[in-house]
């Protein structure tokens, strides 16, 4: 939840949203954290940030942006921080929130990420806060960063780090280091912003000109060796810039043009890359980071055969999925993700390898180590695709479309059906996903042991019949199906067993 203070118009005019969707109240005052230095009446609150797309920025919140924080967050978020503070304060250790918090309170955007850097050891004081409130500890001491949840309320805290990079696309040398090491070590100006939560009355820390760039709408690194550092901040780039509708600084650009070809997109793991990727499907919309990476040729330096984004513009513009999960047997993993009928993400990636040959498929799960569950999304993908021309082919019996497309992955079933450009093709698929799957005879085994079936593989064998007679059409009700159970038993010389 964010907080606004501008007009319902104006809102709708630059956000794209009505006021209707994106106001909802809170209670005022908020509790804890020093009291706020004013109070509003009225104030509204913003949760929709779908299909913005935002000019030059007016900030918001800039002359007290600590109390802007402290009014969006929720009681036990605030009692969780108000409680950190007053440990680090103790304890003489400066703490600071930093990061994509401090970009979205300046736009306006919602955002509850409450990541901290301590100057300092970060897990000792987690752990004390830990014992302090009976709260849950998650400590990573090789990585400096511990995570307190209480009620859930979340703190990610870091220790202030500083890095530096041996070799292009290597994994930094890391010490320990004041806040402006680690403002100095992050990706872009944007996120290279901090706000003591120690000092009285701080104003945002912003050594490398990240809130000038929030207002112009730019994504800039802070020098020049950035990418070479860190290839996978080129694919970053490409995600804050489309979901923020900000544009790549020119120089910026052409620095990670530079990167790409030097090649050191490949001396990337593929687990880090992959990793973004990821990021970029979880996006409110990959497609148009998606896209814009396809542009700029940054996923043909992940694996060439990434260049062609026609799939991707085809399921964005299938529109959003009603009841994904109910329709189409998309579980979890693969589609809903608690978005409410959103394109599932697994979808995007089903859609970015859609044209591709099973060959580069099998390079692509392997470049990127493709765990099992998105490496049968791809290979059922490209093969469904294949198999387009079969499932076209006019008088197909549905259980011949059965028998061809039982088994796949669902998000890649849903995903052909709404990439394809073969109309025919794409309602079989929707006609398996929404009714064919769900048809299944009324006798089960048991019933055909009784029936005089003996046990054995006789029984899966009359089952596999039955089944495609009644996606056929041929037996409908219970005695029709008897009937044929019968026949079958006849027909294909079993001994009749006890019934
Ligand atoms: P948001 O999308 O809202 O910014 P995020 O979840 O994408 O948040 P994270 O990936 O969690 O951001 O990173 C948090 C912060 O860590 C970023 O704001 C950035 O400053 C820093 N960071 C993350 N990855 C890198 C990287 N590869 N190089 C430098 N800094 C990074």
């Amino acid at each position: 939840m964010w907080i606004l203070s501008i007009p319902d118009a104006v809102v709708k005019a630059r956000w794209g949203c009505s006021g209707a969707q994106c106001f909802q109240s809170q209670p005022w005052p908020p509790v804890g954290l020093g009291a706020p230095a004013r109070e509003f009446g009225e104030r509204a609150v913003c949760y929709n940030t779908s299909h913005r797309r935002l000019s030059t920025q007016k900030l918001r919140h800039t002359a007290n942006p600590l109390l802007a924080i402290q009014t969006s967050l929720d009681s036990g978020s605030l009692s969780l921080l108000d409680a950190l503070r007053r440990r680090a304060k103790s304890r003489s250790l400066a703490i600071y929130l930093v990061g994509g918090l401090l970009r979205d309170v300046l736009l306006g955007i919602a955002s509850e990420d409450l990541d901290l850097v301590v100057e300092g050891d970060a897990p000792a004081l987690a752990r004390e806060l830990s014992e302090e409130l009976g709260a849950g500890l998650v400590v990573h001491p090789q990585f400096g960063t511990a995570t307190v949840t209480l009620d859930g309320s979340r703190l990610d805290l870091v220790t202030a780090r500083k890095e530096v990079y041996l070799r292009p696309a290597d994994l930094p040398r890391v010490s320990p280091g004041t806040i402006d090491d680690d403002l100095a070590r992050r990706d872009f100006s944007i996120n290279a912003l901090a706000l003591s939560l120690t000092e009285p009355r701080p104003a945002i820390r912003d050594p490398h000109g990240g809130i000038d760039d929030i207002s112009r709408g730019l994504v800039r690194v802070l020098h020049r060796r950035s990418f070479a550092d860190d290839p996978t901040r080129i694919l970053r780039a490409v995600r804050y810039e489309q979901r923020l509708g900000f544009r790549i600084e020119d120089e910026t650009l052409s620095l990670a043009q530079e990167a790409m070809d030097q090649g050191y997109l490949a001396a990337v793991s593929g687990d880090r890359l992959r990793h973004e990727l990821d990021r970029i499907l979880q996006e409110e919309r990959p497609a148009p980071a998606l896209r814009r990476a396809i542009e700029l040729g940054i996923l043909a330096g992940i694996h060439p055969a990434l260049v062609n984004s026609e799939a991707i513009d085809r399921l964005e513009a299938s529109g959003q999925l009603r009841n994904v999960t109910d329709d189409s047997g998309v579980d979890d993993d693969q589609a809903d993700d608690g978005r409410g009928g959103e394109i599932p993400p697994m979808l995007f990636l089903a859609a970015l390898v859609y044209t591709l040959s099973p060959g580069d498929g099998e390079g692509i799960i392997g470049r990127l180590n493709l765990p099992g569950a998105w490496a049968e999304v791809v290979r059922d993908t490209i093969t469904l695709r294949v198999l387009e021309p079969e499932l076209a082919a006019p008088g197909l019996s549905a259980s011949r479309l059965v028998s061809l497309v039982q088994g796949f992955s669902p998000a890649a079933l849903l995903a052909v059906s709404r990439v394809t450009i073969s109309s025919a093709a794409g309602r079989m698929l929707e006609n398996y996903l929404d009714e064919l799957q769900h048809i299944a005879p009324v006798l089960k085994g048991g019933d055909l042991l009784a029936l005089g079936v003996p046990s054995g593989p006789l029984v899966g064998k009359i089952l596999g019949q039955l089944r495609e007679a009644k996606l056929d059409g041929q037996v409908d009700t219970i005695d029709q199906e008897k009937r044929l159970v019968e026949e079958l038993l006849v027909q294909l010389g079993g001994q009749p067993g006890r019934g």
